[in-house]
């Protein structure tokens, strides 16, 4: 009887716990659902799309090397596995755990049915360094503080990552219908604004580990300093390899070797930050629509286009309410007369990913100086980024807002030009982002810095007074 894996977050053939336990069972069938039916499960944004079709194709290539087909299929997820595995008379199903609820929720119905119906099923810990349901503080409950959450998870041994399996274990019988990629239109149509993402991105596993490859060889000595850098190539930019799977990060943490320089413990704490967010996600699922610090409900965020925002919040008073909608759409397109926020988001719209440090000062720019929601910023951030996650993402934007699990303090405002000058001290990031920089035709300053960020903090200290 053939095994079936489900592929979801984890579009690897390396390191692959689910896939090692298929082929271990038997000959091994590869799944893949593109479930945008269950309830509670966020649909992808556009860039997201782009990367999930050619990861999605990327895996297959490395699948049939193996000897094992892919199928993919479109529907709601519970249905679709539950046919394949009656229709292949399957003897068993795995995959490899993922964290959010709904999706929890899925796997747990189908876990049961696979059970009753007397098939060998599993699961696996492969996308995270922790589980999160194990790792607690002293007194049982999650984390909140990032330092002794890491400090707990990197005590740890993790293990070794596993070898891709050996040719020969595919199933090579008949398959049921499966969809072809293409028909899922995940890649834009006209226009087509895809071109900078492929200028700067391979999905897929083999660049994957390229770049990881390539990151620890040359970048990692100097990342401590490199990484707050945008106008050099500081950071290793394997966000949306781990964000996909392509990479995992047992890889990763593995790849850093038993050196332990500072840079290579500063590289290390970063996955743990994305451990963090993701800790924080399992514990708090409505993370992206949510204030993880209730008494951030009264602030008086501005909500561009009403509608979805908390009405409470409507009270006018925070500066940017009659004109946010655009300051909004000024934000988005990166002019703000402000380079370091308008280069970041150039850089954003052209190729799918924008550096830490920018990210930071254009999220700050949003809430403090423009007050606008940080929801809006996120779902803007969910539909261009190609590493858009749904832990990582929410969990920075309610840092960068205060509103978050160990945040940076509301009042710790970025000032972007301060900014620009410590971080592209020669002016070379905005000078590739922003051509126009200098000349009259780069937009005026659409906001006082000086201004906004008392308003902003007037607004606070009213908001925490109420109590
Ligand atoms: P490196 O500096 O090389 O870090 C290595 C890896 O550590 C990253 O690939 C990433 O997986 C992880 N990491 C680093 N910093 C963080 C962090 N602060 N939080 C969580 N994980 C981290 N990261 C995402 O992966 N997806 C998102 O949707 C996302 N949204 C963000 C939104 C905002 C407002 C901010 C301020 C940050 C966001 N980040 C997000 C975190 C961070 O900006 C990116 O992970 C990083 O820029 C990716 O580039 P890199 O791979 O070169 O990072």
């Amino acid at each position: 009887k053939p095994s079936i894996v489900w592929f979801r977050d984890d579009l690897r053939v390396a390191d692959n716990p689910a896939l090692r336990a298929a082929v271990d069972d038997g000959a091994a069938v590869a799944l893949y659902v593109l479930d945008e039916e269950s309830q509670g499960i966020r649909a992808h944004g556009g860039a997201s799309r782009w990367w999930l079709h050619h990861s999605l194709a990327a895996l297959g290539e490395d699948l049939a090397a193996l000897g094992i087909p892919l199928l993919l299929r479109r529907g709601d997820a519970a249905s679709i596995v539950r046919k394949t595995t009656t229709s292949l008379g399957a003897g068993g199903l795995y995959w490899n755990r993922r964290y959010g609820a709904a999706e929890r929720t899925v796997d747990a119905g189908i876990k049961a049915w696979a059970g009753e119906a007397g098939l060998h099923v599993a699961s696996f810990q492969a996308s995270l360094l922790h589980e999160p349901w194990e790792v607690t503080t002293k007194t049982g409950g999650q984390y909140k503080v990032f330092t002794p959450f890491w400090r707990t998870v990197s005590a740890q041994d993790f293990r070794e990552p596993l070898a891709v399996p050996e040719e020969g274990h595919g199933f090579t019988g008949e398959l049921p219908a499966y969809d072809e990629l293409d028909s899922w239109g995940l890649l834009p149509g006209k226009p087509d604004w895809s071109g900078g993402l492929a200028e700067m991105w391979t999905p897929g596993a083999a660049a994957g580990h390229k770049r990881l490859a390539d990151f620890v060889a040359d970048g990692l000595s100097n990342y401590s300093e490199g990484r707050n850098r945008p106008d050099t190539d500081g950071s290793s930019c394997l966000s949306p390899y781990l964000r996909w799977g392509e990479l995992s990060p047992f890889e990763v943490w593995h790849s850093l070797g038993s050196r332990r320089s500072e840079s290579a413990s500063i590289f290390a704490s970063e996955l743990g930050w994305r451990e963090f967010c993701w800790h924080q996600y399992f514990h708090n699922p409505e993370l992206a629509t949510a204030n993880l610090r209730p008494e951030f409900d009264r602030f008086p965020w501005a909500w561009p286009g009403g509608g979805t925002g908390d009405a409470n919040n409507s009270n006018g008073k925070h500066p940017g309410h009659e004109s946010a909608p655009e300051e909004f759409r000024a934000w988005q397109q990166g002019r703000t007369g402000f380079p370091m926020v308008d280069a970041g988001q150039r850089q954003l719209w052209h190729s799918g990913w924008m550096h830490n440090r920018v990210r930071m000062v254009a999220a700050s720019f949003l809430v403090k100086n423009l007050g606008i929601h940080w929801q809006l910023g996120e779902q803007w951030f969910w539909d261009t980024l190609v590493d858009a996650d749904p832990a990582s993402n929410p969990a920075n934007w309610q840092w960068v807002a205060g509103s978050g699990a160990d945040a940076s303090p509301f009042f710790r405002i970025f000032n972007p030009e301060a900014q620009r000058v410590k971080f592209d001290p020669q002016g070379k990031y905005i000078a590739h982002w922003i051509p126009e920089f200098g000349t009259p035709e780069y937009p005026e300053e659409i906001v006082d810095l000086k201004t906004t960020r008392a308003e902003a903090l007037e607004a606070y200290k009213e908001m925490r007074e109420v109590h």
